[in-house]
């Protein structure tokens, strides 16, 4: 194979962004594929340079150039940057690849701006892309592996572009590992939920800790598995061999189920450090919550018990909730909200809205069919800035409403106080703080007011929002091309649009296929 010049650019965030917060943690969010992608490019023999986009680096400038082909890596926040980039290499004749969350749920959309689209992707699929690869024009091709890949390079293989990233991180250096794919649960909103569980290979995870143990005094690692510990025995007896108990600090989403009170004595001792488990819904989702057909108050009950359990054992706890489900009762949904912020003080909440990410999730061919879908840029689709599902039980200004209450209770400088004392741990105390008063916390209660405040001023705005419009009002499209910066000029024509029904389209396509072969 001719030997080629590969940049990779890893997209963690979809705006120039110097804010403490992201100088000092955004490189620790650096994507596992984006490594393994250059670790199988090098072992075939290819020109590697891989590029990590926190926010604070110019990307006008700083991509990598002379390259032959270019793989982007991006969630939708960022799509509207890797379409433009791929604008300007394919201008420069470089093929251009897109990978990553994006691809997998806006295929045919990428399809249009990228020479390569991949879906699951594997060495073998890596591999014949490049022994081929061409410019695929005017449409670009999808691509997608069978299966998951059954291994991927462990930490000693992607070390070279690990710690590249943690240069840029200047505090606390994260290490991110992984022990699984998919999720043997179903949460209807989740773009894993249709990925069947595998666990990767225990023999890499050994290797991979005891080789960070010569590396760092105390390695922190941070697992990327959808859902940390699912068979957790097996992963606690493979860290366990691996090395000494608590020499490690790990960070991992797992769902309340896995944390039964002796699961939390072991993974304490085994160095877990933060936790971040869903509770998405008072009143739904009890299977993974393990409060089964509890709801409502009765659930909260249950699970604010547990969660000030987890936080006896590990010091930091992030808990999540999907704000807008169709499931959620107006408005007693934010008001238990409100209840166990008080209830679990030292948790820190986090309210990703509702979306609908294209393909990913089967439910959004409901809300498609249902004619919900809201076809918000993909700029705004990071669980925050635009919510894309019409909300069922509220009218749009009653949910910002509601939704700008349970923020403001939540980092009002009561709650940030009790948080503060009720956390024991030093570190978890600061990040709380930091959280709450940067873009996450204070950022967004100013954002949803400027979004309640033209719900009512401007006619048009509100149009958008119920659908009868699909022009983008103003507001919208100058914050793109705010943060787009001098890369707006290759911003293609028609990306701020995106056909909000494609998978529909799509799925009923396939079935008017079927019919005509019957
Ligand atoms: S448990 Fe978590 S990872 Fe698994 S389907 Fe639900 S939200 Fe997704």
């Amino acid at each position: 194979m001719k030997k080629l010049r590969i940049g990779i650019i890893d997209f963690i965030t979809k705006a120039p962004n110097r804010s403490l917060w992201a100088r000092l943690m955004h490189a620790n969010l650096a994507g596992i594929m984006p490594q393994v992608i250059a670790c199988w490019c090098e072992s075939l023999g290819h020109e590697v340079s891989l590029f990590l986009y926190t926010g604070i680096e110019d990307l006008d400038k700083e991509v990598p150039i002379d390259v032959d082909v270019i793989f982007i890596s991006a969630f939708s926040q960022s799509a509207l940057q890797a379409y433009a980039l791929s604008t300007r290499y394919r201008s420069d004749g470089v093929i251009t690849v897109l990978g990553g969350p994006h691809a997998r749920c806006y295929p045919e959309d990428a399809q249009k701006y990228f020479d390569y689209v991949l879906g699951i992707t594997d060495e073998k699929l890596c591999r014949n892309l490049l022994q081929g690869c061409a410019q695929q024009r005017p449409l670009g091709q999808y691509l997608s592996a069978p299966r998951q890949p059954m291994t991927l390079p462990g930490v000693r293989e992607r070390w070279k572009y690990i710690s590249q990233a943690l240069v840029k991180a200047p505090w606390i250096k994260v290490v991110p590992m992984i022990g699984s794919l998919g999720c043997p649960y179903t949460c209807s909103f989740c773009i894993d939920a249709n990925q069947p569980y595998q666990p990767l290979e225990f023999d890499v995870i050994r290797d991979d800790l005891r080789f960070l143990l010569k590396k760092f005094k105390r390695p922190v690692v941070s697992w990327h598995d959808p859902n940390f510990g699912v068979k957790f025995d097996d992963y606690m007896e493979t860290l366990e061999e691996a090395v000494p108990a608590n020499s490690v600090d790990f960070i991992a989403e797992s769902s309340l189920s896995i944390l039964s009170e002796p699961h939390l004595k072991r993974l304490q001792h085994n160095g877990f450090k933060a936790i971040l488990p869903g509770i998405e819904s008072w009143f739904d989702m009890g299977n993974k919550s393990k409060t089964g057909q509890r709801r409502g108050m009765e659930k909260l009950t249950h699970v604010s018990e547990h969660v000030n359990t987890i936080l006896r054992y590990i010091p930091y706890v992030q808990t999540n909730f999907v704000i807008g489900l169709d499931s959620d009762e107006a408005p007693e949904s934010f008001e238990l909200t409100k209840r166990f912020v008080d209830m679990s003080p030292a948790a820190f909440p986090a309210y990703p809205l509702l979306t609908a990410f294209g393909q990913a999730a089967p439910i959004n061919l409901q809300y498609q069919r249902q004619n919900r879908v809201i076809p918000f840029p993909f700029h705004f689709l990071n669980n925050n800035h635009a919510m894309n599902v019409k909300p069922k039980n509220y009218s749009w200004p009653e949910f910002y409403d509601h939704l700008i209450d349970l923020a403001e209770y939540s980092f009002s400088w009561r709650s940030i106080y009790n948080r503060f004392r009720a956390t024991t741990s030093r570190i978890p105390r600061w990040m709380n703080l930091m959280r709450a008063v940067s873009s996450e916390g204070f950022g967004r209660i100013k954002f949803y007011r400027k979004v309640r405040s033209l719900l009512d001023a401007d006619r048009k705005f509100r149009d958008y929002f119920e659908g009868e419009t699909i022009v983008l009002p103003q507001f919208y499209a100058s914050i793109i091309k705010k943060d787009l910066g001098k890369l707006w000029e290759w911003l293609p024509s028609g990306a701020l649009y995106h056909d909000p029904n494609a998978y529909l389209n799509a799925e009923l396509q396939k079935e008017n296929e079927q019919r005509l072969r019957a």
